[in-house]
C-alpha cells in the first residue's frame, strides 16, 4: 500500500511518499511560495539527486498537480499509475475537543476542521486548502487528517482548564489543548521500544524542541500535561514565541504603549523568545556560537531555555508521581549536545545522570544516560510524516 503524507501551509506544502509494506520513504519533496512570486517545487526520489523546478503555482490545487505529476515522473517518480495510490494523510493542526484520533475525512469532519479555525487561524484554513486542493485533484481517494491535538485529548481536566471564569472554557473553548501530538507520541512509544519496556509501564517526559517547542508528560502512553496551551505561545522559550509569560503584563504594555492587538500578537509569536532576549537570531546554533564568544544576553537566552525544560520536566515528575525516562526530540532535541547537557545538569535528584560521551551525538537514536542512571536519557528523532502515514494505512485498512 502507499500513501501520500502532506503538511500544508499557507504558502508552502511538503510531502512524502510511503511505501507502507516496509514503511520506507519513496519519494519526498516540498512546494515553496504558493501563491507567489518565485514559487517552486524541489523533489528527491529516495537514491537520486533532488530536482528543482521555479514555476507558476498559484494555489494549492495547481500545487498538488505538480506533485502527482513529479510522482507519476518515469524518472524522478516512484508511482507508475495513481492507481497504485491507496490514501492521502494530512497533519492538521487543531481538532479542538473533537477529535482525539486520526480520522477518515467526509463532509462532517471538515466542518469540525472548519469550526476549529477560530482556534488555529493560521494553519486550519491552510490544511482545509490542502485537502480541498486533493479533493478537486483526486475526488475518488480516502483522505485522513491526523491532528497535532488529538494526542493531548487524554489530558484531565485539572491539567487542561485555566483559571478564568469557567464560562469562558465553556463559551469560548479556552482551554489548553496542547500542540505537536503527533511527535509526542510517536517518540515516547519510540523510546518506550528502544528501552524495551512497554510504553503502558513507563512515566516518560518529552521534550520537542524546534523553533516551537513543547514538553509533555506521557503517563503510561497517554499525554497528562503540556507545556503549549490554548495557543503555541506558552511553555518554555522558543526561537521567536515568549513561552511562559504574566499575562497582566500584557495589558499593562499594551495599555502604556497604545499596542494593538494585532501587533501584541506579533510581539508574542514573531519577536519574543531567543530571538528576543538575544537581539540576534531565533536560530539555536547562532546563539550558542555568541554565547561561546562571550556574548551575555545570546547567554541569558541560552540559560533561560534550558532552566526552562528543566523546571518542566521536574513539573511533570511530579505530576506523574515519578519518572522513568527523558527524551530529547526535534531540531534542538536531536542536535544540540549543549542544551542537553545544560537541561540535564540539576537532575541528578531526580536520578537522572547524564553521559557526557554518549551525549556527544547528533541527530540518531540513543540512550545518552549513565548506566547507573535510574531515569534514561535518550535521543529521539522525530518522525511525523510516519505516524501520519501509520494512521491513514490502518483507516483505510479498516474501511
Ligand atoms: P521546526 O519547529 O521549524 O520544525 P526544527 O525542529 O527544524 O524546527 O528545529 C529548528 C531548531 O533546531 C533551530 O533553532 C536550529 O538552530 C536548531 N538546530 C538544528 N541543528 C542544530 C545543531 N546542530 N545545534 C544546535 N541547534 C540546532
Amino acid at each position: 500500500m502507499k500513501v501520500l503524507v502532506l503538511n500544508c501551509g499557507s504558502s508552502s506544502l511538503k510531502y512524502q511518499l510511503f511505501d507502507m509494506t516496509d514503511e520506507s520513504v519513496l519519494a519526498k519533496g516540498l512546494v515553496e511560495r504558493i501563491g507567489i512570486e518565485g514559487s517552486m517545487i524541489k523533489h528527491t526520489r529516495t537514491g537520486m539527486d533532488a530536482v528543482s523546478t521555479t514555476t507558476e503555482i498559484p494555489n494549492h490545487k495547481v500545487a498538488i498537480r505538480l506533485v502527482i505529476e513529479h510522482l507519476l515522473d518515469p524518472i524522478h517518480g516512484a508511482l507508475s499509475s495513481l492507481n497504485e495510490l491507496s490514501a492521502v494523510g494530512h497533519r492538521v493542526v487543531h481538532g479542538g475537543e473533537k477529535f482525539a484520533q486520526s480520522v477518515v475525512i467526509d463532509k462532517e469532519v471538515l466542518d469540525v476542521i472548519e469550526e476549529c479555525v477560530p482556534l488555529a487561524p493560521l494553519h486550519n484554513p491552510a490544511n482545509l486548502m490542502g485537502i480541498r486542493a486533493v479533493l478537486e485533484v483526486l475526488p475518488e481517494i480516502l483522505q485522513v487528517a491526523v491532528f497535532d491535538t488529538a494526542f493531548h485529548q487524554t489530558m484531565p481536566a485539572k491539567a487542561f482548564t485555566y483559571g478564568l471564569p469557567y464560562h469562558y472554557y465553556e463559551e469560548n473553548r479556552l482551554r489548553r489543548y496542547g500542540f505537536h501530538g503527533t511527535s509526542h507520541f510517536y517518540v515516547a512509544n519510540r523510546a518506550a521500544e528502544i528501552l524495551g519496556r512497554p510504553v503502558e509501564e513507563l512515566k516518560i517526559v518529552t521534550c520537542h524542541m524546534g523553533n516551537g517547542s513543547s514538553i509533555t508528560a506521557v503517563d503510561r502512553g497517554r499525554s497528562v500535561d503540556t507545556s503549549l496551551g490554548f495557543s503555541t505561545v506558552p511553555g518554555i522559550l522558543m526561537g521567536t514565541r515568549a513561552g511562559d509569560l504574566d499575562p497582566v503584563m500584557i495589558l499593562h504594555l499594551m495599555e502604556q504603549e497604545g499596542i494593538t492587538p494585532k501587533a501584541m500578537s506579533h510581539i508574542l509569536h514573531k519577536e519574543s523568545g531567543v530571538l528576543g532576549i538575544s537581539g540576534i537570531s531565533s536560530d539555536l546554533r547562532d546563539i550558542e556560537e555568541a554565547a561561546a564568544t562571550g556574548n551575555e544576553r545570546a547567554a541569558l537566552a541560552l540559560d533561560m531555555l534550558c532552566y526552562g525544560v528543566r523546571k518542566y520536566i521536574g513539573a511533570y515528575a511530579a505530576a506523574m508521581g515519578g519518572i522513568d525516562a527523558v527524551v530529547f526530540t526535534a531540531g534542538i532535541g536531536e542536535n544540540s549536545v549543549l542544551v542537553r547537557q545544560m537541561v540535564s545538569e540539576g537532575l541528578e535528584f531526580l536520578g537522572a545522570k547524564l553521559d557526557l560521551s554518549k551525549n556527544n551525538i547528533r541527530g540518531k537514536e540513543a540512550i545518552i544516560s549513565t548506566e547507573d542512571s535510574r531515569v534514561r536519557i535518550l535521543v529521539v528523532p522525530t518522525n511525523e510524516e510516519l505516524v501520519i502515514a501509520r494512521d491513514t494505512k490502518a483507516l483505510a485498512e479498516g474501511r
